[in-house]
This record gives structure tokens, C-alpha cells and sequence, in this order.
């Protein structure tokens, strides 16, 4: 999964009935780790899916900021929980191999020769070669449109507020 991950967030935030928080942190905890590996993938020459994708990393960073919270801002600690939850489902849904995921108990990750992010979306997006995975980001990004727009206030509601109140 690629641009799925955000709204895949959302959607599951939405089922298991967790404390709606504000859309850019969620989409920041839910894209974490390939905001990370991408970067060293293309600084390092090494793969997409790195480090941030390991189980190591996710529990330090759980640690590190919960322990940070509870330090300097105890009523953020539920954030810490929920920004693990969505880095938990970047995880899941990504399905690393199991050397990525219990790095480093299974030996190094391999250095692959170069990182291209524009053939990669091309396999991914015009290729179709994860037809599975593609199909299962569509799904999230549609249910994520449907949520949103019955969440957002009605057109006649938004024209009556902004328009109207103005005149009035
Ligand atoms: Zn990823």
C-alpha cells in the first residue's frame, strides 16, 4: 500500500471507535515509516521499506515519546497511543518481510542497488503488478471519501452559514 495508508487510518479509527483526532496527525503517524525509509532509501541507496518498518523501531519510537509525554505533557499520552495504533496499521498493511519486521533478530536488511521511487509507483499504479493490495487501497480510499463526505455539513448548511450570515 502506497496513498492508502492514511485513509486506511481513518477508516479503521472510525470501526474500532477511537478518539477522532485532527487529520494531519493522523495522516503523519500513518505515513511515518516511509517518510523515513524513503528518505534514507534515496539518501543510503537502500530499500523502500528499511528500519521504520521494523517492530524495533516502531516500540523504541512508542517508548521514546511516551516516556516524552508522560515527562513534559501527560494529557498528549493518548496521542502517543493512538499515533502507534496507525503506525502499527502502516505495518500490517504494508506486510514487510519478516527480516524488515523483526530487524535486526533475522540479520541485516539487504542494501539494494538504487531506490526509484517513479518505477516503483509505475509497477504499483499503471503496472498493477500487487493487484491485491491496489484493490485494498482503493477500497480505503473510497470508504475514506464516503466518511468524509457525510461527516461534512450539507452544501445547503455551508451556503446558508457563509453566505447568508454575511448578508444578514
Ligand atoms: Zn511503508
Amino acid at each position: 500500500m502506497i496513498a492508502g495508508h492514511g485513509p486506511c487510518s481513518y477508516v479503521f479509527q472510525r470501526l474500532l471507535k477511537l478518539r477522532p483526532t485532527n487529520i494531519v496527525f493522523l495522516f503523519a503517524a500513518s505515513y511515518l515509516p516511509d517518510f523515513f525509509d524513503k528518505t534514507i532509501a534515496l539518501v543510503f541507496h537502500m530499500t523502500g521499506r528499511g528500519y521504520f518498518h521494523s517492530l524495533t523501531v516502531m516500540f523504541s519510537l512508542y517508548a521514546l515519546t511516551y516516556i516524552a509525554a508522560s515527562k513534559f505533557r501527560p494529557d498528549y499520552r493518548e496521542f502517543v497511543h493512538l499515533g502507534a495504533i496507525y503506525y502499527a496499521l502502516h505495518l500490517i498493511f504494508d506486510f514487510p518481510d519478516l527480516k524488515i519486521i523483526f530487524w535486526p533478530y533475522l540479520g541485516p536488511i539487504q542494501r539494494t542497488g538504487h531506490f526509484a521511487p517513479l518505477e516503483h509507483l509505475n509497477n504499483y499504479y499503471i503496472l498493477w503488478q500487487h493487484p491485491g493490495m491496489l484493490s485494498a487501497e482503493i477500497m480505503f480510499i473510497t470508504i475514506f471519501i464516503i466518511l468524509k463526505m457525510k461527516d461534512s455539513k450539507p452544501a445547503k448548511r455551508i451556503f446558508n452559514e457563509t453566505i447568508c450570515d454575511e448578508t444578514d
